[in-house]
């Protein structure tokens, strides 16, 4: 049984990337932040998705590696990963804004800090847009995992610094992007985010109308994990062998 500890406070995100993991073939179990209310909160401050994942699948194991690892009781063998999701909105109007930004999109403005709320971003995006014409409203979502191995310290042979290097060396990225495009006004109240703005290419429907199943099919975070859940079977298949 492989454990896959889940690196983000969003319980959308959450949600999503277990309903999109749920799979016989795959002998996982899934724990979140939820488990660990003491995991330090780590600073999203790298220019690209890639960076920002890292660090935050980097950090949570590096900390679990620590000082948790006897509370998760892992069987003797059993891998276990650290996993986070790195992920926003790319608009082409916007050379790509909001980008990193998009979980704080609205408080670029304002200088508070911390997340701003769904309404917020959307209320600003469509702002920005509201005088550039239907065909030039194309964006598209990215999502990047950072999946990174628990290293349980070896005291006599590992410095600090060779384990934190350890930790990044082996983290393995996996992404996914879907295009579509901007909507003049919100549509549908599923999903989170810039949902119900967001309509797939090939669709009419805004993600947020579509539903979380249909979403989860075609998402950026769906073709991801997609990727992912190839590697996650080649380590079970590894393990067995
Ligand atoms: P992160 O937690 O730093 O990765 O922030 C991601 C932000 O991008 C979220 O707060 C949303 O605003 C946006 N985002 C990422 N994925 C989605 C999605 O699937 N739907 C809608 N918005 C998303």
């Amino acid at each position: 049984m492989t454990t896959l500890i889940l690196a983000t406070r969003n319980a959308h995100k959450a949600r999503e990337i277990q309903a999109i993991l749920a799979n016989p073939r795959l002998a996982l179990r899934q724990l979140t932040l939820k488990n660990f209310p003491a995991a330090p909160a780590v600073v999203e401050d790298a220019a690209t998705f890639s960076g920002n994942a890292t660090k935050k699948a980097v950090e949570l194991a590096r900390w679990l590696s620590q000082f948790q690892i006897s509370n998760l009781q892992l069987e003797a063998g059993a891998a276990a990963f650290v996993l986070a999701d790195d992920s926003g909105l790319e608009v082409d109007a916007l050379q790509g804004a909001p980008g990193v930004h998009s979980a704080r999109f609205a408080a670029l403005d304002t200088g508070e800090t911390g997340n701003s709320s769904d309404a917020a971003n959307n209320a600003k995006l469509l702002r920005l847009l509201q005088n550039v014409p239907v065909e030039k409203r194309t964006a598209r979502f990215r999502c990047v995992l950072a999946l990174t191995p628990l290293i349980v310290a070896d005291r006599e042979s590992a410095s600090p610094v060779c384990a934190a290097d350890a930790f990044e060396l082996r983290t393995e990225l996996f992404e996914g992007a879907c295009e579509g495009r901007i909507e003049a006004a919100p549509r549908g109240t599923g999903g989170f985010g810039y949902d119900p703005l967001f309509i797939p290419s090939g669709h009419e429907q805004s993600f947020a109308e579509l539903g979380e199943a249909t979403k989860n099919l075609l998402s950026h975070r769906a073709r991801a994990l997609s990727r992912l859940r190839e590697r996650l079977m080649a380590i079970g298949r590894a393990s067995q062998a």
